[in-house]
């Protein structure tokens, strides 16, 4: 129900909104705006009711707060969700996002927001038409674009950083890498792995793409279900959530679970899982964060590319922190990652 889960929510604001035209649930949760503006991006999908919609965005909401602190940007989380009975194409998607953009737009600058599943830059564009705080528009409006390549290169940085953790070195050379997923994100983050000198694998439910990738950057295609059991030094969900699990994480033959795919962990039990059969796992709000940093970086706080890839480089050395107090602290990496975050959380209720 609805209420119950406004009730029992830990964030700051709901705003909810029933569009009449096109049968849409609105949900924009702010989780938290202590550490600056709350960000996060506006997903669109269809869900069994709207309560799990909101669902949906509360717990993304609270999940971009975490990864905001974690990340040390000035910003706090948020999320919304366009809960639609299908997904709306031409001129009945833009009316309905335009629409959407008013309902954001009332929240002013403490809601800001950018592209997330089933939301494009083009889609940001017609938002921003409406709310003066819409990231990842297209550079001829004068927005950062597309965030795929930047968040690629934070999680290829998080690579290196896992790597030297769980080998001594972060020398690529010779280690392999399945990329499972090779979209906007995962095909980028296998061409620097391959330049690298890694020796990478690529997966994907897209056999054309996974081979055409294959055959430019020198890297074998693993069929999708052969992907969880496949022996590698470092496996990179850069797909779906969920890929670990009670089910898949005893048949891991990987050293290292380090990708973009956000919610990769089914459960938190997944975590002492991985940790448990030896398997050093990079948080993936942590290492999926390079999107965030270069438009939130270049957008709100004036970087430039230089400032950019000093901020991308340091999604390792955030790694490499959160794993050194993992095993100082003898927690899982992911229950580490949640204390630095919500260390510097409370830093800022404080002052
Ligand atoms: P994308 O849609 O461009 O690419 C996903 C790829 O995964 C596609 O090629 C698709 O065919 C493939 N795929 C889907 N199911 C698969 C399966 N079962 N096995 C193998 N391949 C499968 O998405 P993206 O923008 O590259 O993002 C990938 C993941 O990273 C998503 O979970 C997304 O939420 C997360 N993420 C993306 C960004 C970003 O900047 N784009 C930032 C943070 C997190």
């Amino acid at each position: 129900m609805l209420e119950d889960l406004i009730r029992s929510w830990d964030g700051e604001e709901v705003a909810v909104h029933y569009d009449h035209p096109s049968g849409t649930w609105m949900f924009v949760c702010i989780h938290s705006s202590r550490r600056g503006p709350a960000g996060g991006g506006t997903r669109m999908n269809t869900y069994a009711t709207p309560a799990d919609g909101l669902e949906d965005a509360m717990r993304l909401s609270s999940a971009m707060t975490l990864k905001m602190a974690a990340t040390d940007i000035p910003f706090g989380g948020a999320k919304a969700v366009l809960a639609v009975p299908s997904l709306p194409e031409g001129d009945e998607r833009r009316r309905l996002l335009l629409r959407y953009g008013d309902l954001a737009a009332s929240l002013g600058r403490n809601f800001q927001t950018g592209p997330d599943v089933n939301t494009t830059i083009a889609d940001m564009d017609v938002i921003g038409e409406r709310h003066a705080h819409v990231f990842c528009q297209s550079e001829a409006r004068g927005g950062s674009g597309d965030p795929g390549p930047y968040t690629a290169r934070g999680v290829f940085h998080g690579i290196r950083a896992s790597v030297a953790h769980a080998f001594g070195t972060a020398d690529l050379d010779g280690r392999s890498v399945l990329v499972q997923g090779v979209g906007d994100v995962g095909a980028r983050l296998a061409e620097q792995l391959a330049e690298a000198g890694a020796d990478v694998l690529v997966s994907d439910i897209d056999p054309a793409r996974a081979g055409a990738l294959a055959d430019r950057i020198g890297a074998s295609v693993v069929p999708p279900e052969s992907v969880i059991g496949l022996e590698c030094d470092v496996y990179a969900p850069c797909a779906l959530g969920a890929t670990l699990n009670a089910e898949t994480i005893p048949q891991l033959r990987c050293r290292i679970v380090a990708g973009c795919a956000n919610n990769q962990l089914a459960e938190a039990a997944d975590a002492d899982r991985l940790s448990g059969a030896g398997i050093l796992y990079a948080p993936d709000y942590v290492i999926n964060a390079g999107g965030v940093i270069h438009a939130w970086g270049t957008e709100s706080l004036g970087w430039d590319p230089e400032t950019v890839e000093t901020r991308l480089a340091g999604v390792g050395d955030s790694l490499r922190e959160i794993y050194r107090r993992a095993e100082a602290d003898r927690v899982t990496t992911e229950a580490a990652a949640e204390r630095l975050a919500r260390a510097r959380l409370d830093v800022n209720s404080r002052t």
